[in-house]
């Protein structure tokens, strides 16, 4: 966001809670959508030299080994890949053109909350201001403190299902093009996603995930490393390539996953973007690129309109099916992976392979990884990116 501001000559100030600007956690899927955003700010060919082309995903029962999973980006439409990546290498690749542009950043403070007038100011921790601003932008993530300025925030519901996720390192034998998952009921599932490399001079990588609920990861971890990794590898004996880089808790980090969707992304002279806007489980892989069409869409509406309250109308406006219907999706398409249900993974064992072999189905569950099961584009002044060749 702060990239598109600076580009349309507006003077802009990131705040940063944490001390050093740095990533967290292991890595995500960028999908055509994020990887459009990326393009039209010329960063496309930075992040594909560093994350892995992924052509499928692929998931199976832990079982039987029958395919109960199959999507291939190409189905939909010639040469789209995802690329997924360490999160370390997508912020390297952002804060190095924040860097360039030289956008002023302020870390190790924590917005409070936001006074709106005529202009905005912000109010840290302990009291101090800073402004007025004629907009603050609130990407602070799920846990935004900010959004309950906007008035219409409401309360994320935490999800029942987490994850441990650990970045280990990449292993042959594996598909370097596709996110793998095994199940077990929907009360387990195993990914490993290729994810490139963090930085130019690293090696490949992957992520391990590890689906459980956070209300049971102590006992987990009481019973020992070893009785966990034993009931991995009896789940998919592949997978010891991967548990036996794992020495410790310490390198799983218990990732938890709360659901809320804001109605209006806006408030007075506050727009809201990003996980702090809706949030959800990671299933479909998609909110870092809402994240990035939500800028997109933002700064196309900036450049448009007469005022800043038209702009933020126009732009909760452009927004608003794609993140509802892709919302709506993920919280409906979630307990078919993640819950207790025994019901929901038999109907998903038949239908979603069914789904994946009979056209249109492979053209439907493509365009869903996607991302543009409703046309994120065409309302944010966006042509999706013509497709490069990527090895
Ligand atoms: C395990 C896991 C796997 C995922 N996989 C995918 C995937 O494959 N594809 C995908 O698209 N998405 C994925 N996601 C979702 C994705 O990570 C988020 O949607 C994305 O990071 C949201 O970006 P954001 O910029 O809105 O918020 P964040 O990434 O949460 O960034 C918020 C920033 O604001 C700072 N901050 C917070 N509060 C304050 C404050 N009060 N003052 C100042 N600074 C503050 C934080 O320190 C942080 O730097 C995954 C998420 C998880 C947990």
């Amino acid at each position: 966001m702060a990239l598109y501001l600076k580009r349309a000559g507006h003077r802009v100030t990131i705040f940063e809670r944490f001390e050093e600007p740095k990533p967290v956690g292991s890595g995500l899927i960028l999908q055509p959508t994020g990887l459009t955003v990326l393009a039209d700010l010329g960063l496309l060919d930075d992040m594909v030299a560093l994350g892995a082309r992924i052509d499928r995903l692929h998931g199976a029962d832990a079982s039987t080994g029958r395919t109960v999973l199959e999507v291939r980006y190409d189905a939909r439409r010639g040469r789209r890949f995802g690329l997924a990546v360490h999160r370390a290498a997508l912020f390297g690749v952002l804060f190095r053109a924040v860097r360039r542009e030289a956008i002023a950043i302020e870390t190790g403070v924590e917005i409070e909350t936001v006074e709106a007038g005529e202009r905005a100011t912000v109010i840290f921790g302990e009291g101090r201001r800073a402004g007025p601003f004629d907009l603050v932008i609130d990407a602070s993530g799920s846990r935004s403190k900010l959004r309950q300025c906007a008035g219409n925030a409401g309360v994320p519901r935490p999800l029942a299902y987490g994850a441990f996720w650990a970045s280990l390192g990449w292993r042959e034998g594996f598909d370097e093009h596709a996110l793998l998952q095994r199940y077990d009921r929907a009360s387990v599932m195993i990914g490993v996603l290729p994810i490139g490399r963090p930085d130019a001079g690293a090696g490949k990588m992957a992520a391990f995930f590890w689906s459980l609920k956070p209300a049971d990861a102590d006992a987990v971890r009481s019973l020992g490393l070893d009785a966990w990794k034993e009931k991995v590898v009896r789940l998919w004996p592949r997978s010891e390539a991967f548990t036996s880089q794992i020495d410790s808790f310490e390198q799983l980090s218990l990732a938890r996953y709360g659901h809320h969707t804001m109605k209006l992304p806006m408030g007075r002279r506050l727009a809201v973007i990003g996980d702090a806007a809706h949030s959800t489980s990671p299933q479909l892989g998609q909110g870092a690129n809402m994240a990035l069409l939500d800028a997109a869409a933002l700064s196309h509406a900036l450049a448009r309109a007469d005022s800043v309250e038209a702009a933020l109308e126009t732009y909760a406006k452009a927004r608003r099916w794609h993140v509802r219907v892709f919302q709506a999706l993920s919280l409906s398409l979630t307990p078919f992976y993640q819950s207790d249900s025994l019901t929901l993974p038999f109907v998903r064992d038949r239908m979603v392979a069914a789904l994946a072999r009979i056209p249109p189905g492979p053209q439907f569950l493509a365009a869903m990884v996607a991302g543009t099961v409703v046309d994120p584009f065409k309302r944010i002044g966006l042509a999706e990116l013509q497709w490069p060749e990527v090895g």
